[in-house]
C-alpha cells in the first residue's frame, strides 16, 4: 500500500494503527507550538513524515510520547472503522 509517498506492509499499517488507537485521545498542538516547543525532530508514529516538514499542517496530535499528523489522525483515529481507510490507499503492484 502507499501512504503519503511510502511504501508500507499492510499488515505492519494495521498493527501499528490498532497500537495508537490505544492512547486516545489524542491531545492538539499547534506547529507553532512544536516549534516552540523544540520538537522538529518529532514524526507521525503512522506515516512517519517529520511534523514539522509537512507542508500545510497546523496542527498535530499527542498523547503519551505518541505523535501523529493531522491527516493520519482523521484518517485512522477518529473514524471508527479504520479498516476502511486501510483499504482505501493506494494498492502497489506485486513486482514480484
Ligand atoms: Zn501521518
Amino acid at each position: 500500500m502507499e501512504l503519503e509517498g511510502a511504501i508500507v506492509d499492510r499488515d505492519y499499517l494495521i498493527d501499528t494503527i490498532a497500537e495508537v488507537r490505544e492512547e486516545r485521545p489524542y491531545e492538539k498542538v499547534k506547529r507553532a507550538e512544536i516549534i516552540s516547543n523544540g520538537d522538529t525532530h518529532v514524526n507521525c508514529e503512522i506515516c512517519l513524515r517529520v511534523l514539522t516538514e509537512i507542508p500545510g499542517l497546523d496542527v498535530a496530535f499527542y498523547s503519551f510520547g505518541i505523535w501523529l499528523c493531522s491527516s493520519c489522525h482523521e484518517r485512522f483515529i477518529e473514524k471508527e472503522d479504520f479498516l476502511k481507510s486501510v483499504s482505501e490507499l493506494p494498492a502497489i503492484e506485486d513486482e514480484g
